[in-house]
């Protein structure tokens, strides 16, 4: 049996840990091409995602004196969701499945055999999970599970502790590009696919080398980012407090009444308030539902897939997989 792997790394400004992290890499690659789990093509793209450092010269450089690494230049910064995305695109005609991993080892590649053995367990997409964030300060811990929870409310599914180091077959790459969103969040986009899934648990270390390049700044922007392009919720929730005030309007309404009758109020008080809760009320209900109308045309404006066949008896039995 024969299956290509492509390890897919994006890289920002990774000069300090990148010699050191494509010396594992290979290792890795070359374990598993002698176990035979791997075909002896398998490589990794490492994505260069515009950076200014040397990132660029050393892939280049190891491209010349080994066999497994490649490299994928991006004319400019475009992000780490970009990146990958570039980078599975790129393999997704040759390579049987992919794995996407961190430039900073964080992730410890070693699990990769793991995950092709689900793979060959019948497996589609397989998650790299934390067993513990031990290593992260306190402060990147509480906020990035903070992000999870708050991401799962708003309506966009998410694997718990699971970042973007996931194994993929070649058809659930080829479904995730389906999805057609400029900004697409792949944690909430990949459960959506669908097939069958299983989780592979990880010691996330610290970064061997280097600086993170998610400061709180951008990892607020990419919170940010995740909920608004993914779920239109945050509208619904506006809509849903327009209701919630109208209705205690009511009781506002009683209240003044029995105010005005008992003659505890100075004249034009009753009314006043009234026609405030009312109107605030009725002004959040009009906003959400006009944001459910930009909502509606914000979901069809992406054009995503409305569904993925899994197995089907009318196409030749050779293309079923
Ligand atoms: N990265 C990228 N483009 C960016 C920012 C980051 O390709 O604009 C890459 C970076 O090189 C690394 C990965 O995304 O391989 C994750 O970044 P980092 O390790 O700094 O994030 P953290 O682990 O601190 O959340
Ligand atoms: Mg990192």
């Amino acid at each position: 049996m024969s299956t290509k792997l492509a390890i897919i790394i994006p890289c920002y400004n990774e000069q300090e840990v990148l010699p050191m992290t494509i010396q594992r890499i290979n290792s890795l690659l070359c374990d598993l091409m002698s176990e035979r789990k791997i075909d002896f093509d398998s490589f990794a793209l490492y994505v260069d995602d515009g950076s200014s450092d040397r990132t660029w010269e050393i892939i280049e450089e190891k491209n010349q004196s080994d066999n497994y690494t490649k490299g994928l230049k991006l004319a400019a910064n475009s992000g780490h969701q970009n990146a990958l995305l570039a980078g599975l695109e790129a393999v997704s005609e040759i390579a049987d499945i992919t794995v996407t991993i961190d430039a900073d080892l964080q992730d410890d590649e070693r699990v990769i055999e793991k995950m092709i053995d689900a793979y060959n367990d019948g497996c589609d997409i397989v998650y790299g999970v934390r067993s513990s964030r031990k290593n992260d300060s306190f402060f990147k811990r509480t906020t990035a599970q903070g992000f999870y929870k708050i991401m799962n409310v708003m309506g966009a599914k998410t694997v718990y502790n699971h970042a973007d180091f996931r194994l993929m077959s070649k058809r659930a790459v080829k479904q995730l590009l389906k999805y057609n969103e400029r900004n697409m969040f792949l944690r909430g986009i990949v459960p959506l696919i669908g097939y069958k899934t299983a989780m592979v648990e990880y010691a996330r270390t610290k970064r061997v080398a280097g600086e993170s390049k998610y400061p709180l700044r951008k990892m607020i922007a990419f919170a940010f980012e995740g909920i608004t392009s993914f779920s239109a919720k945050p509208i619904t929730l506006i809509l849903g407090l327009g209701f919630i005030i109208v209705i205690l309007t009511l009781a506002a309404m009683i209240y003044a009444l029995v105010a005005h009758f008992a003659g505890t109020t100075v004249p034009g008080w009753t009314s006043l308030m009234l026609s405030i809760w009312f109107l605030g009320g009725v002004q959040l209900i009009s906003v959400g539902l006009i944001g459910k109308y930009v909502g509606k045309i914000y979901i069809e404006s992406k054009q995503r897939p409305r569904y993925n066949i899994e197995k089907s008896h009318l196409e030749d039995k050779d293309n079923t997989n």
